[in-house]
């Protein structure tokens, strides 16, 4: 994980200047376990600094992704997300509540910029990749509506086969 010195460091080596706000969100971003949307960094960050607009967060946030420290991770609809983990890792993402979590177990991604970059000659820095499906709360909520709905129509196949 990145410290808010590194985040800050990429600022300054980008040009910016560093100010409380732009530090605040810094902060944010080297505390959060989570793979915050804009507005929840916004949302966070305003409580402990009411006066931040959004567009200095919003701003922040384009920077530090242009400079690489942070990755954008767009999940479809508006549904966008940073992550701050810079190690090469598996994004779980769910299509149904949009959440994001890393997959903990160890995947052998590095390996993979080795192959990519012998074949290719591209020299990544960063890898993260999306898997997409159903979180397992959202297959129980899912599973707990086709039950309701099958409840549903089998009640009203019993009482038209009382007829
Ligand atoms: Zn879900
Ligand atoms: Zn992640």
């Amino acid at each position: 994980m990145l410290t808010t010195r590194d985040y800050l460091n990429a600022l300054q080596s980008g040009g910016y200047r560093i100010t409380d706000q732009r530090r605040a969100v810094c902060d944010f971003l080297a505390r959060t376990p989570t793979h915050p949307t804009p507005s929840q960094v916004y949302a966070q960050v305003s409580e402990s600094h009411p006066e931040i607009s959004r567009a200095t967060v919003y701003n922040t946030l384009n920077a530090l992704r242009d400079l690489g420290a942070i990755v954008e991770i767009s999940v479809g609809g508006d549904h966008t997300h940073y992550d701050t983990n810079p190690e090469p890792h598996v994004n779980l993402v769910c299509l149904r509540c949009g959440q994001v979590v890393d997959y903990a177990g160890d995947v052998p991604l590095a390996a993979l910029y080795e192959i990519v970059h012998a074949q290719t000659g591209f020299q990544a820095v960063s890898a993260q990749v999306q898997m997409v499906g159903f979180c397992a709360e959202c297959q129980a909520r899912k599973r707990d509506e086709i039950r309701r709905q099958l409840q549903a129509s089998t009640t009203f196949l019993r009482e038209e086969t009382k007829r």
